[in-house]
């Protein structure tokens, strides 16, 4: 369904503990597969399972060199219970196994106020931890393309040769997150028109 990025000292540990916190209780289930880098929270609106079978919305969250990027999409709830059979411990061992089974199966009203929900959950924990969808500061170096000089965030001319350095400022998606180029008019991720600064 969508991805976005947050940058900024945020782990998707945080995210993942957050998740359940939030969602493992009440009339929801919440699963977690895989630990680490990589981890995908599975939650269902069924709180009886006891098989696979079930759709569940699947929270992708990988780790990257400036924060987290994080997927949600449609996918079927992993009977870990009943089934711990081949699927479940390969998923384990291998998340990508598992993503590669994602599925974006016809939405309904009651995933999409989850979805909601669930992305409300993470900002806050993204918020708690001062990442956002910008670029963390450790990133706000401009390397300019004419001298390979690094120049700081918003010099309009490289420090050492002068030259413009506009086109080359970093920059993400405000809606998403993405690292997109000046030039570019639409983020390559979700799509937005993006005003363009020069
Ligand atoms: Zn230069
Ligand atoms: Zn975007």
């Amino acid at each position: 369904m969508e991805t976005r990025f947050f940058h900024g000292n945020i782990t998707s540990k945080q995210v993942a503990q957050a998740l359940l916190a939030e969602f493992n209780r009440g009339a929801l289930r919440a699963q977690q597969v895989g630990d680490q880098d990589h981890i995908v929270i599975q939650i269902t609106t069924q709180p009886n399972l006891q098989s696979g079978g079930h759709t569940a919305i699947g929270v992708e969250i990988k780790q990257f060199d400036d924060g987290v990027a994080i997927h949600i999409g449609q996918q079927a709830w992993l009977g870990i219970a009943a089934s711990i059979g081949k699927t479940a411990i390969f998923a384990i061992k291998n998340p990508l196994s598992l993503l590669n089974r994602l599925d974006d199966l016809a939405q309904d009203i009651e995933n999409l106020q989850l979805v909601e929900r669930i992305w409300n959950t993470i900002t806050q924990v993204i918020k708690e931890n001062q990442a956002s969808l910008e670029l963390s500061e450790r990133f706000r170096r401009v390397v300019c393309p004419y001298c390979t000089t690094a120049n700081p965030i918003g010099e309009a001319n490289c420090i050492a040769c002068g030259a413009p350095l506009g086109k080359s400022q970093p920059n993400t998606c405000p809606r998403c997150g993405f690292v997109v180029e000046n030039d570019e008019t639409k983020c390559p991720n979700c799509g937005l028109i993006l005003s363009t600064v020069n």
